[in-house]
């Protein structure tokens, strides 16, 4: 089976599990998303969403963060992974926006990725979820999902994200992106995962791939 015939029907088991799946992240608008976005590397979406309340209440925009403290801001997203340099690079960011884009985000990939803190992965997301924009921004779940169901063989996440830009139509990234996270979350753990019960794997079009997988153990790198 060719790999767009496979994406189609995945896609169509992902429809029929995750309708219309939400935004994981709470913001208000480009700004607060950007923050939150920029937060959620090396943490939970659940933690970033504790968190946000008390940082956006402190300041909610460019203007009010860059007048914060790098410490102040620290206080508040201690728990996040990663703290100190992600305060450092939101006290930052928050700067740039003000002197450079009147407090505004800007809505172009490559101005996104420039700012601190921001790359390719983060940028993206904010394309797509704050602007509407297609994109396909691969974490952990996307990678991982991709190769097991064999839509990519790809090694990094810039291959993978090629690949799966060519598998599913342009105007289904923004939706299927969330819908594999959700996905992968909820039923396609690193380990002990379940391939007869799953919605997809079990589909036997699919059960080559697993059975790919069970070839010897590579050493770790
Ligand atoms: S069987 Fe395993 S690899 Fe396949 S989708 Fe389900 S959980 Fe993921």
């Amino acid at each position: 089976m060719k790999r767009a015939e496979k994406a189609e029907k995945i896609f169509s088991i992902l429809n029929g599990l995750y309708p219309k799946p939400p935004i994981p992240l709470d913001h208000q608008d480009a700004y607060t998303l950007l923050v939150a976005v920029l937060l959620s590397a090396q943490c939970t979406d659940e933690r970033v969403n504790k968190v946000t309340p008390g940082l956006f209440k402190k300041a909610s925009s460019p203007q009010a963060m860059a007048k914060l403290s790098v410490e102040d801001i620290l206080e508040s997203i201690r728990s996040c992974g990663l703290a100190p340099t992600k305060a450092k690079n939101i006290h930052k960011l928050s700067q740039t926006l003000v002197a450079e884009y009147k407090g505004c985000v800007p809505n172009e990939l490559e101005l996104l990725e420039a700012l601190p803190g921001v790359g390719h992965k983060t940028a993206s997301v904010v394309m797509s979820q704050a602007f509407g924009v297609p994109a396909f921004p691969v974490d952990t779940h996307i990678f991982r999902n991709a190769r097991r169901w064999g839509l990519s063989r790809g090694k990094n996440v810039n291959h993978v994200e090629k690949d799966l830009k060519k598998v599913f139509p342009k105007e289904v990234w923004n939706k299927v992106h969330l819908q594999i996270i959700y996905f992968g979350r909820e039923y396609c753990p690193a380990r002990s995962h379940n391939p007869v019960d799953c919605p997809i794997c079990s589909w036997a079009g699919i059960k080559s791939i697993l059975v790919a997988e069970k070839k010897p153990k590579q050493k770790k790198a």
